[in-house]
């Protein structure tokens, strides 16, 4: 519903901005006609900057606003733009435009490489050290004298004849910004955007959805960099110069600003800061030479708080605040406290007929998961020693023990989040020990986390659909609209976990217990043949719990699901397991049926008698 609303206004808001781009020149020319002495070059020189600067914003923007990545080397790829234009030109007498369409391969080429050694590093320390290549390549345009002019730079391009007049100029770059904002425009709606999104929510869901993030956050860090080669190579044809400074990690201040002005949450928001920018910067630093910083980081600031999503989330808190007032929709958002478990209807559960049918039969009793000699140390701690543990297809299968007992961890490790010091881990006959996260959701192995884990701002619907295109493999395709791929088949996920009316609402809004029905459709979603369920439970009501666990049986028999649970509700444990294991310190106490483990004297001693006393 939100993001239809925000639909309405985005195309007519492409519209109006194309059209006033267009009219800049005319109108600069009109001035000049009234008044030929008047510098009327000079707004069609601001309209072809402010181009220039969406484009660089709007490409930093594929990393910060898609893929949560915050890198402060931007401009240093903006600069080699600059710079290959401007040294192919002086030194070999390149023309320009040429120079313009090698800026993107060696911007490209510079961002793979620096961005392969800064994604070593996690987030913050990520940041550190793209700030610290962006000094780097500063020092290098600023010392490599015969080739980068030094702290000269490189003046005096020469344009091609046709390009001498500032409207064809003006025109020429505008083409140039279009074509790259298409491009990058069709890349975030397709499902490389979706495993972009995917990561920016939730990186260890991604993850476990079958998302190598890694390889990712180097794709966008390098496909943002061609583009901002791009700008720079356009800087360089529009000021004819290329200079150090561009490179300057102060430098790279420009694009977050303009970004964060117009508003990180929409594609073109970037575009709407930097003309906005260019207006204020031109406005401030005549008339405010002096105060220039302040009021230009004052009216950031006041943007940020008053707008957190730029000028372009404006028609959205227009929206809000009618809507507070009408309050109509307030009850739109539904609430999604209860289960809506009965909730699909009738054509959808046909479909979901069809698709248990192609599933196994119910009766084969292979050993799935053969767990051998697991342990993994923590330091001096053992928090996982020695396991010996096989889960049958189609059982379901609870670890119970007290708290660090070592579950937690032991499903880390047969997820891959954690690597073993020792032992090996068989999944339907294929070793899967220390492999990574996504290659062993690829497996067929699916989880719920301790904590849950979905991702939230996008929809219910889309929480599905990209999981399965990450499984699929299909997220590394460029094009295509990802919104449109598996919808039906997502559809019916979500019926059969009763999430069905819930579809179009963003995750985070749901009930605690709606979230953990989407991870388990999620897994359901990934195709997975074993689920792992870390307490499933976990704060929920006892109404809750009742319905959620009714819900995992359920799901289980449909669909023919492995189950992988620990608990420590022991109504949950009985109620549902067919096999217990009880842990202990690390290791395995003993395993059995679950009448056998509930009169085990053993399992009374250490574990259920400790919880019947502090019941
Ligand atoms: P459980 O899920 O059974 O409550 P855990 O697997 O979370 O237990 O923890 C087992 C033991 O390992 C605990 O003593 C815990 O403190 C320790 N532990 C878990 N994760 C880590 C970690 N990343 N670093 C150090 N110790 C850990
Ligand atoms: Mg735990």
């Amino acid at each position: 519903m939100r993001g239809l609303e925000r639909r309405h206004w985005r195309w007519p808001a492409a519209g109006i901005l194309i059209v006033g781009a267009l009219l800049v020149p005319p109108l600069a020319g009109l001035g000049e006609q009234l008044n030929p002495d008047s510098s009327a070059k000079f707004p069609i020189f601001l309209g072809t900057s402010a181009l220039v600067l969406s484009l660089w914003a709007i490409s930093y923007n594929l990393m910060l606003g898609y893929a949560g990545i915050v890198s402060f080397a931007h401009a240093a790829y903006y600069g080699v733009g600059a710079y290959t234009v401007a040294i192919l030109f002086q030194r070999y007498h390149v023309p320009v435009l040429a120079g313009l369409a090698l800026a993107p391969v060696v911007a490209a080429l510079v961002g793979f490489l620096s961005g392969l050694v800064a994604l070593r590093a996690v987030r913050l320390y990520f940041s550190l050290l793209t700030l610290a290549i962006s000094q780097l390549l500063y020092a290098i345009a600023f010392n490599w004298y015969s080739v980068t002019g030094g702290d000269n730079g490189i003046h005096g391009l020469e344009l091609p004849d046709f390009l001498s007049d500032y409207s064809i100029l003006y025109y020429f770059v505008g083409a140039a910004v279009g074509v790259c904002l298409v491009l990058m425009f069709s890349l975030v709606r397709s499902p490389f955007g979706a495993a972009l999104l995917a990561i920016r929510e939730n990186r260890e869901r991604a993850r476990s959805v079958g998302i190598n993030v890694r390889a990712y956050e180097l794709a966008v860090f390098t496909i943002a960099a061609a583009f901002a080669g791009v700008a720079g190579g356009l800087y360089a044809l529009f000021e004819q110069q290329a200079y150090p400074e561009q490179l300057y990690w102060t430098a790279n201040a420009q694009p977050v600003v303009i970004a964060l002005l117009g508003g990180i949450g929409s594609f073109l928001g970037p575009a709407l800061g930097a003309f906005i920018y260019t207006v204020l910067d031109n406005q401030l630093s005549k008339n405010f030479a002096y105060q220039f910083d302040i009021l230009l980081g004052g009216i950031v600031l006041a943007v940020v708080l008053l707008a957190p999503g730029g000028f372009a989330s404006v028609p959205d808190l227009i929206g809000q605040l009618r809507r507070r007032f009408s309050r109509e929709a307030e009850s739109a958002v539904a609430e999604s406290s209860g289960h809506a478990i009965e909730a699909s209807d009738p054509g959808r559960a046909a479909r979901i007929k069809a698709i248990q049918a192609d599933r196994l039969p119910a009766d084969t009793r292979e050993p799935l998961l053969v767990i051998e000699g697991l342990s993994r140390h923590f330091g001096g701690l053992r928090a996982v020693s020695g396991v010996n543990l096989t889960v049958h297809a189609l059982d379901r299968h609870a670890i119970i023990g007290p708290n660090g007992a070592g579950k937690s961890t032991l499903f880390n490790l047969i997820t891959g989040h954690l690597k073993p010091t020792a032992g090996r881990v068989r999944f339907g006959g294929r070793d899967i020990t220390g492999k990574p996260p996504h290659m062993i959701a690829k497996a067929g192995i699916g989880r719920t986390f301790q904590i849950t884990m979905i991702f939230p701002k996008l929809t219910v619907l889309q929480n599905l659909q990209y999981a399965m295109l990450a499984h699929r493999g299909r997220t590394v395709r460029p094009f295509g609209r990802a919104d449109r791929m598996y919808r039906d088949e997502a559809l019916d996920l979500l019926a059969a976990v009763g999430l069905g009316p819930y579809a179009e609402l963003p995750a985070g809004l749901l009930s605690h217990g709606d979230q953990r029905a989407i991870e388990l459709a999620i897994s359901l979603a990934l195709g997975s043949r074993l689920v792992l369920l870390d307490e499933p439970t976990a704060g929920m009501s006892a109404f809750e719990t009742q319905k959620a666990m009714e819900l995992v049986r359920r799901v289980a028999q449909e669909k023919n699901l492995t189950l992988l649970f620990c608990e420590h509700d022991m109504e949950v444990v009985f109620g549902t397991a067919q096999t217990v294991t009880v842990m202990n310190q690390g290791q395995v106490l003993t395993q059995g049926r679950p009448e056998e483990i509930r009169n085990d004297p053993e399992v009374k001693r250490v574990y259920l008698g400790e919880l019947e006393e502090t019941a």
